[in-house]
Parts: structure tokens; sequence; C-alpha cells
């Protein structure tokens, strides 16, 4: 049978939702949700009309207590034939799995053909240690590249079968303080910069604060499908009393709604849940998750009254408004928006401020200077005495200031000098989670203030703070730091503030790719919508794009000569397609457009400015001596970095035919001297390219003739060492470098690489799922490239990289078949 998709029902907006919350019973017991789905296939036609019951939702373990794996009820619907045409939509969460566990569940749901998904942070485990090595923002980047990885690993022919997650996210509006209402807001929209797609309230019975939480939407232009949660709220279940005490965290019953429901019937709990359905329903939300309800004939009775109610749910205000007391609401009665509140700084901000400015800011001369005594006392080996001295004081310092747990990747400048791990019951890299209290404390922990509220008030502190803090999306800290020195990891770069040395240009979009190339047909053939509706291969290029960016892309270069072979138009109008693209959807990383022709690259470069939006400086590739007179003037106009690459019209008269080492850093010279002379260029926004040689070829054909790779490479040094042009990059495609090996590329590659770094080499265009420059070259296929890096034209020296070439090819020759 073929199944409801709520992907497709909330993104075609073709009706109001319903969805069911499903919770096994006591004991590991299936049957509650066997009963209920049982009911619902008794009873066709007993939902009302202008309500679409469309899935079925499994939360994880609620409440922390363990209980039966979503996945188990999925086989346990299927086998007793209850799932019919609903949607199955889990609960993924973070709790109590660790990054790893939760790729391989994904994965098993995807192999299940589960679609929809629920990414939460989790609740904190009532018993077992909690995980919590992502948090929601974290699920939510994993999912995405998942997401991604599936369309780049598909065939064209089958993109439009591709499996994607469509995944929603948690946010709640019954928050009662600033800082935790304001810091639910802000999280809810990294999660959706992160690829939430649709949100899910949490449960609350306040309808001005669901009210709040669209307005805020609306005023923020975000548009996304959103579910209201209604849960029954009822004594036949102790919920009532549990929200109430704090006993499920981040659930608001306060005093007066607890009296007022131990004082109703169960038909009135029923007619609460009704209101509010009937609310969610007329203030336009995309549909209702209703929980608490484990009989289906309150839950069909829910659904008919809230049919009966209509549009008319303001007649029962009053009984769907349960706030706190001094409750914080962002917008006034007449829906104006109240100025946020700026707090002084704390002292111990102000000393990590000082200290942090005094030895570890590399903008200052104090950082420079610590650094230097530590490698020279060899700390940065991470081991040895000072090492140990060191870190033996920094535990005890930062322990004491900041409830610091050493987890060795510090956060601390991030979060406006609070630690999410010690100062966090779950340790979040994106603190807060949903839990705190009306007054904002940590429902998982009553005597202490939620970090959440702590970092909003240490922002609103600082300039610009809150903009920051808005802004500010946390990695997941490095496991593997945990327990080792985080001011040593800092300093010496093995933290997430490290950067990798290499400027990556991610070389994916490139229309000669074979499979790229004909996608990318395959979508300039749809016609003149091609590359705003959404598509199979539309989804593919967004996915090369959002993952280039994920692998920590600085560039993605945009070559679309293919398409420019016959009519250089199409590439001239297709470039401006691509520009736009990767100006949605690339995050802000650099766009350089790639072509031979100026009129593309011209192109490109003025749609790059066709926005409002500030952009990083984009770059051409590539401009020549005997195009520099054309393209180098632009710069008056549109501001942008360019890669100049060395080739000439002129013959080469160096040895073999080829340029020689002095002709290509003329040719350097001559591009530098017009660039920065006479339309004042920085020489940090030249990057030259000598062009790379497949080391497989790189064979002289006579004596006394150097290699073309250590032309290459003595090039890259000749210029990165002259006074004259400090500051310039030396840019290189080194894919290239291992066209025709048998096999090893990647490792060939990253040891090209590591050696050409060596050279003076900064930047590269490159596959950036490879982390070329982070990723410590193997040391025999390093001496392979190096043997090639040193022949220069004498026997002994190409003996010694041929022979070396011929042992690799030896050892590594794929077996056939
Ligand atoms: S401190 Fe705040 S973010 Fe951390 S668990 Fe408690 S409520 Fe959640």
């Amino acid at each position: 049978m073929s199944r409801n998709r709520l992907s497709e029902k909330l993104t075609n907006k073709s009706g109001f939702v319903v969805i069911a919350e499903l919770v096994g019973g006591p004991g590991f017991d299936f049957g509650p949700i066997g009963k209920f789905l049982s009911a619902y296939k008794a009873a066709p036609g007993s939902i009302p009309a202008g309500f679409d019951f469309t899935a079925v939702c499994l939360p994880e373990s609620p409440g922390g207590v363990a209980n039966i794996e979503p996945a188990a009820v999925l086989n346990y619907l299927q086998t007793n034939d209850l799932l019919g045409d609903f949607d199955f939509v889990p609960h993924v969460s973070c709790k109590d799995v660790n990054a790893d566990a939760i790729v391989s569940s994904l994965v098993s749901y995807r192999k299940m053909d589960i679609r929809s998904i629920l990414a939460l942070t989790g609740d904190k485990p009532a018993k077992a240690k909690g995980v919590f090595e992502l948090d929601s923002i974290g699920l939510l980047h994993l999912i995405r590249d998942i997401n991604n990885e599936s369309y780049i690993k598909a065939k064209p022919d089958a993109l439009d079968k591709v499996h994607q997650f469509f995944t929603g996210a948690a946010v709640s509006p019954f928050k009662y303080t600033e800082p935790s209402q304001m810091q639910q807001y802000f999280k809810m929209e990294k999660k959706i910069r992160c690829g939430a797609e649709f949100l899910i309230t949490q449960v609350g019975w306040d309808w001005k604060k669901s009210l709040e939480l669209f307005t805020y939407l609306r005023e923020n232009h975000i548009d996304i499908p959103v579910i209201g949660n209604v849960y029954l709220l009822s004594t036949i279940t102790p919920a009532p009393r549990l929200m109430h005490d704090i006993k499920l965290p981040g659930c608001f019953v306060s005093d007066e709604l607890l009296e007022k429901v131990l004082s109703e019937s169960v038909d009135e709990h029923i007619e609460r849940a009704a209101q509010q359905v009937a609310m969610y329903k007329a203030m336009g939300v995309a549909g209702v998750d209703i929980g608490g309800v484990y009989d289906f004939g309150m839950f069909t009775k829910i659904l008919t009254r809230a049919a009966e109610i209509g549009t008319n749910w303001e007649q029962f205000k009053g009984n769907l408004c349960w706030p706190a007391k001094n409750a914080f609401y962002l917008y006034d009665e007449g829906g104006k928006q109240h100025p946020l509140s700026s707090y002084p700084k704390k002292f111990s901000q102000k000393f990590f401020n000082f200290m942090h400015r005094a030895i570890l800011d590399p903008d200052y001369t104090g950082f420079r200077a610590f650094r230097a005594t530590m490698a020279a006392l060899g700390a940065d080996k991470g081991k040895g005495g000072v090492y140990k001295f060191s870190n033996a004081n920094e535990k005890a310092f930062k322990y004491l200031l900041f409830d610091c747990e050493e987890c060795g990747d510090c956060y601390l400048p991030e979060n406006f000098s609070l630690c999410t791990i010690g100062g966090c019951e779950k340790g979040m890299d994106n603190a807060p989670c949903g839990d705190s209290t009306v007054e904002g404390y940590c429902g998982n922990n009553l005597e202490r203030v939620c970090i959440g509220e702590l970092i909003y008030q240490a922002a609103g502190a600082e300039k610009e703070g809150l903009k920051k803090l808005r802004a500010i999306i946390n990695k997941p800290r490095m496991s593997e730091l945990e327990h080792t020195s985080s001011i040593i990891n800092y300093l010496f770069a093995k933290d997430h503030t490290r950067k990798n040395a290499l400027i990556s240009n991610g070389e994916a979009i490139h229309a000669s790719i074979p499979k790229t190339g004909k996608i990318m047909r395959m979508l300039e053939a749809l016609g003149p919508d091609a590359y705003t509706k959404p598509s199979g291969p539309l989804n593919y290029v967004r996915a090369l794009i959002e993952s280039q960016v994920s692998e920590g892309a600085d560039y993605l270069a945009i070559n679309l000569d293919a398409f420019g072979e016959t009519d250089p138009q199409v590439a001239v109008k297709m470039m401006r397609e691509y520009v736009k693209m990767v100006r949605k959807w690339g995050n802000g990383v650099g766009i350089c457009m790639d072509s031979s022709n100026d009129d593309v690259l011209k192109a490109g470069l003025e749609e790059c400015y066709n926005t409002t939006e500030s952009i990083k400086q984009p770059l051409i590739n590539s401009i020549k001596v005997y195009t520099m007179d054309k393209m180098l003037p632009l710069k008056k106009q549109l501001d942008y970095a360019f890669i100049g690459l060395l080739v000439s019209e002129d013959k080469p008269t160096g040895p073999g035919g080829s340029h020689s080492i002095e002709e290509l850093y003329g040719l350097a010279r001559r591009i530098y001297d017009k660039a920065v002379g006479e339309f004042g260029f920085k020489p940090e926004e030249i990057y030259f390219d000598s062009t790379v040689f497949p080391l497989a070829i790189d064979m002289p054909m006579e004596p006394g003739v150097p290699g073309y790779t250590y032309r290459a490479f003595e090039t890259i040094r000749k210029i990165k060492n002259d006074p004259a042009m400090k500051g310039v990059h030396f840019s290189l495609g080194v894919s290239n470098s291992v066209r025709d090996l048998p096999s090893r590329k990647v490792g060939v590659c990253r040891a090209y690489v590591a050696k050409a770094m060596e050279y003076g080499l900064d930047a590269g265009i490159v596959n950036t799922s490879h982390h070329y420059g982070l990723v410590e070259p193997d040391e025999e296929l390093l001496k392979l490239v190096d043997a090639f890096a040193k022949m220069d034209g004498s026997s002994e020296r190409t003996n010694d990289a041929m022979m070396l070439m011929g042992k690799f090819c030896q050892e590594n020759r794929k077996a056939s078949l």
C-alpha cells in the first residue's frame, strides 16, 4: 500500500494534517499502540471532514525513561497490518547514543523507507548516563549530510527516486523569561538553517504564546510549516501533576491549571484539547500532533468537537490561557515588539575577556609570545612535564572559574565565557534545550540556572552580542580531544578553531565531469523554471553545493565551459543561474567563476553582486597575460580576486620546449605588476596557477630536461619567496596530478598537496571530501611525489622518480577479474 507522505502534505499545503503521537505501555508493551490503531481500522470514516489523519509519530524513550524503540514499533505495526497508509514519523534523539549510532539508525530508517523524522536533542535519561555527543543542531547537520550524500551517489536516471529525510525540529514558545524565550527563537532559526523543514511546538496552554510564535515567524519572514502540539491534559494519566511538579522538564502546568484540571471531568479535558486543535487550525498551522491520547474514541471526540468549534475558538480564550506569573511576552497587545534587555557584564566574563585578549587572541602580541614560549618548552607535543604542568593548572583554574569538564575543545569564546559542558545537565554544544523552567532554571537540575539563560545575558552584555548569539552555530566537539589541554589545542590549532592552511576551492560543479555534466544538461532541459522549481537534477546541484560547504570549502568553483562549446551565450546564461544557486545554498561561501571565456566570467561576476546582501569577495579563474587588459579594469566596477594562469601565447623557450621556471615567473610578474600597479589589486587578491601535469606521464623525453612537477614546484617556491610579490597565493588544480594512476589516487593527491605546500602552495582546486591539507599523507607516497618534485633533469633524479613510479604501479595494479 502506498504510504501517505507527511512531506508531500506539508509541502503542498494540501489539507490540515493530524498526527497521532503513540507511546508503548509500561513493561515495553506494544498493546496501547496496537489497540489504538486497531480501533481506527475498525471505524472507517470516523475522522471528521477537514482533518487529514496522515501519520503516527513515535517518541524515543519519552521523559528519558527506556521504552520500545520506534523501529521495533514499525516492525510490529507492519507485521500486524496496522500501519495502513499512515506515514511513520519516529523521533530521533541524541540522548543515549553517540554520533555513529545515530548514523546507523538513520541509515536503517533509510533502508526501511522512513522519510519523515523529528530531530531532537532528547530528554535527559532518568537513570542511565546521557550521551548528547550531538544536539539537535548537530543532528540536523548530520541528516542534511546524509540527504546530500544520497543525491550525490544516485545515478542520473534515478534522481527522482532518491531517498530524502524530511526533518522536523521542535520549538517552544512557552518560555516565560526573555532569555529562555529568545534563545528558543534563535535556536529555531538555527535549526532551520541546518535543514529543519517543518517545526513542531512544545506542549503548552497559553494561546498568547502560540500566537507569539506565528508573529515572530511572520515578522522574520520565515515560511515553514508548523505543527501545533496538542496534549490531552487529563487526570487519566499522571501527566498534569508531573508537568506541574517539573518532573517532565520543558512542559509547564501552572498552579491554576493543575487545580482546574483536577476539578474537571475527562470530557472537560477533551473539550480543552479540542479547543486547542481549533485554535491552532484557526491560527493557520499546517496541522496538529495529538499526544496523551491512548483511546481512539477520545481521539475522534477531540477532532469532532474541534470541527464543531471551527474558527470560533476565541470564545474559549480563558480556557486556553494559563501563563506563568510575571510572564515575558515578546509583543505587546498591539503586536509591537518589546525592546530586548541589556545586561551588566559579570566579573567572570570581564576576567575571561581580559585573559583571552592578553594571551589567546591571535590579533594581539601576547598570543604570539605565549604560543612561542609553549612551543619552546615542548608543550605543543601534548606530552611531557611542561605540558602536564600547564594542563593541571588549566584544569584547576578553569574548573574553578567556568565549571570546566575538560572537553579539550573549548567553546568559552563562542559561548560568551560560559561552559555548556560543565554548566549544562546535557552538556550541549548549542544550548539551550527546551527544558528550562518558567523562571529560567534547568528543568533537570533546579539548583542551577539554565546555561542558555546565562549565555543570553552574557551576550546581551557585549556590543552586538545578541546578534552574534543569534548567528553562531557551534560544531560538535572533537571527542578525540577530551581530557587534553584545551589551551594547548587552541594555541597549536588542534581544536575546532583550526584553519586549513590550504584555501580549498571545491571542484565538483564542473560540466566536464561526465555524471555532473549529464545532470546539468538534464536540469537545463527542464525549461524556464528549471533553476527554481524543485526537481531531482536541481536537488543534485544543491547537494553538490551544500556538501562541499559542509566539507569546509572556502570557494566553490563553477565551470560551465562544456556548455559554451557550440554557443557561448548558453554558458553565459547558465553561469548567472549557477551563481544564484551557490549564493542561495552556499552559506556565504566564496564563488569562483571558472571559464576560459571572459564573457562568462564577467556575467558570473555581475550576478555575484546582483543582491542586497553582503558577499565574500568572488574569485575569477582565470586571467592570463593575454586577457588581463580586458579583465583587470573590471575591478573598478566589481570587486574581485583572481587566479592568474601562467600560460602565454608566445612559444616557450625553456628546456624540452616548455616554459622554464624563469619564464613562468616572468608571466607572474607581468600580471602582478599590472594588477597591483595599475588596478589597485592587493597582493593577497592574486592567486597564481602554473597548471599541473599528471605524475604518471611526467617523464622527460630528453636528457637534461627537468620534469613538469619539478618546474611547477620550483615556480611556486620562486614566486612565494620573492619579496616583491609578498602576500600572493599559489593555487593548483591538484586532481590532475593523479590522472592515469592505477589506484590510491586520493593518497597520492594528498601527498602531492603536502609536498607542494612545502614549496609554498596555499590554495587548490580540490575534491573537498578528501580534506587535503588537514590529513597527514602516507610517508611512502610522499617519497614518491618528492622524487618528482626533485626531478631536475639529472639522470640520477630521473631514475629515482621512474623507479619509484614503476614500483608504485606494480604494487598497486588493480587485480583483473
Ligand atoms: S542547563 Fe538548560 S540547556 Fe542544559 S539541560 Fe538544563 S535546561 Fe537544558
